[in-house]
């Protein structure tokens, strides 16, 4: 059954940029498409923005900085709240838009990307009123304490796999330690945080304290992040962005997060709970499409189990349900865009041409109906390929994973951490010692044993090598939005 279709869908409409409180049109005039991935249709306009749209959003936030910095942890928090449960009462509506916009299924949508968005501005909410800094005392000379002000106005630039979640996820620690946000969601999938603006005025969110520039890398993401007045930026994206910012940057001084780019591995132990472990390693390869950061892409099992659990792991994802997003039964969407579609599909190929043998999936579905020239990827397992080829160095970003047995436990290590990425990981044993000698000595920001995408919104976040630089999630995420000062008092 496809649920009925908003407003908006129907009558294609122009988004706005979220500048000093209202809904402004870009100042240039210029907008790009916006595609619904499942049927290739644009369904509307997103503002191409530029640096005039910029300057009056440097204006606005410069303008509320101090009144918001000044504002009591628990009034910043009340009106965060007031968002999240706005977010909660517009949940379907939600939902179906990200599904729309993303084309992921709407079930998923709701389930998880719109219900993490209101959790993550209710979680910062509270954890600004709980933030502490630290002292420290020299006996009976003196004592220093840290002082923990807001940075002023910083950047929050957002990806498209997981729309209104990650933006959330930016905006809201910044908000809550008191700064003023310029953000600037993926060009590709802008229609939540648009909707999210509409939900800022009704929440009563102060004018200037958070303002949302759409548009592309080049025209407004290259301006944001070299701007002089912005002072911190934290970006979630790919490597190859979070090193062309670090490069604009250079000498810049400014503070910067970046949350890049994964190849993450799923080892899977002969002494794992063989059907749990298959339904959730399942569920790692393919969530959205495989589009999350945090995918297991890179699947080792021990050899004495290998052809039994790729027989189970192959069977049921050869059962995944492939269709329309808005359909409630769909479990496997549209990926983004076509150029994305394209991108897996060359990857396919080239997997093929590395020596690998597909054991299902491997094409592009053609749907019919609505759907017909939609973007869709059957999801698709590979085996017989190398470690060190490309197809297993490079991040595909989609529905697609390889599979490799291994003899040992330093050799599933090796192969693990043979990549030049480093940002989770899954373990499947139920033999402790291992567990934890593969979770010190795996390379990467997040291990999970037994689970994956098991989230503790306080738990640091974020990955090692070239899958970024510092960490967001709970205290880290207020550590770096806020600017520490220590004060020294002789006794
Ligand atoms: P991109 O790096 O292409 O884009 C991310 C954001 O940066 C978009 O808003 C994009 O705008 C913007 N951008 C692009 N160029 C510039 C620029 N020169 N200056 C400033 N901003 C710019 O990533 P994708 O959107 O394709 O997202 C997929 C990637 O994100 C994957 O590599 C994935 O692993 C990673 N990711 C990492 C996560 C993590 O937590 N580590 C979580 C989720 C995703 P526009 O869309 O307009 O180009």
């Amino acid at each position: 059954m496809v649920v009925e279709l908003p407003v908006y869908k129907i009558i294609m409409q122009k988004i706005k940029n979220y500048i000093n409180g209202e809904l402004i049109i870009p100042q240039a005039g210029k907008y790009l498409d916006n595609i619904e991935p499942a049927t290739g249709e644009v369904y509307s306009l997103i503002p191409d923005s530029d640096e005039s749209d910029l300057a009056l959003a440097v204006i606005a936030a410069e303008n509320a900085k101090s009144t918001w910095a000044n504002t009591s942890t628990e009034q910043r928090a009340q009106v965060l709240c007031k968002l999240a449960d706005l977010i909660d009462s517009h949940a379907d509506r939600l939902a179906l838009a990200e599904a729309i916009d993303n084309g992921k299924p709407v079930t998923l949508a709701k389930d998880v990307d719109i219900y993490r968005a209101a959790a993550n501005i209710r979680f910062f909410a509270h954890a600004g009123t709980q933030f502490a800094s630290e002292s420290h005392a020299m006996e009976d000379v003196a004592i220093n304490y840290t002082l923990r002000d807001p940075i002023g106005i910083v950047g929050c630039i957002s990806p498209w796999n997981l729309p209104l979640y990650l933006f959330t996820w930016k905006i809201a620690p910044a908000l809550a330690a008191g700064n003023v946000v310029i953000a600037k969601p993926s060009e590709v999938t802008p229609m939540t945080s648009y909707l999210f603006s509409q939900l800022c005025i009704e929440a009563g969110l102060p004018q200037g304290v958070l303002n949302i520039l759409h548009g592309t890398g080049p025209n407004i993401g290259s301006p944001l992040v070299v701007h002089p007045k912005v002072k911190a930026i934290s970006f979630t994206g790919g490597t190859a962005t979070g090193a062309h910012i670090t490069r604009a940057t250079a000498g810049l001084f400014k503070k910067l997060s970046l949350e890049l780019g994964g190849k993450n591995p799923t080892v899977v132990f002969a002494d794992c709970d063989f059907e749990d472990t298959v339904t959730t390693v399942v569920r790692a390869a393919f969530a959205n499409q495989g589009q999350i950061c945090l995918c297991g892409s890179r699947i080792y099992i021990e050899r004495s189990i290998y052809k039994r659990f790729k027989q189970a792991f192959v069977t049921r994802v050869a059962q995944i349900q492939i269709g329309d997003p808005l359909a409630k039964e769909t479990q496997h969407g549209a990926l983004v865009s076509k150029d994305h579609m394209k991108k897996v599909l060359s990857y396919i190929e080239l997997a093929q041409n590395e020596g690998g043998i597909i054991l299902t999936g491997g094409k592009q579905r053609q749907l019919t109906g609505r759907c017909e020239k939609g973007y869709f990827v059957e999801p698709t397992v590979i085996e017989n390929l190398d470690n060190n080829c490309r197809t297993n160095q490079e991040e595909i970003f989609g529905p697609v994973c390889t599979i490799m047995p291994f003899d040992n436990d330093a050799q599933a290590l090796a192969l693990a951490n043979g990549t030049q990425y480093g940002l989770a990981a899954s373990i499947w044993t139920n033999d402790l010692k291992r567990a934890h000698r593969m979770a010190k000595n795996i390379e990467a920001g997040i291990v999970w044993i037994n689970c994956w995408l098991l989230r503790d919104l306080r738990t640091p976040f974020g990955g090692v090598k070239s899958s970024g630089v510092r960490r967001e999630g709970g205290l880290e995420a207020l550590r770096f939005f806020t600017e520490p000062k220590n004060v020294c008092i002789k006794y």
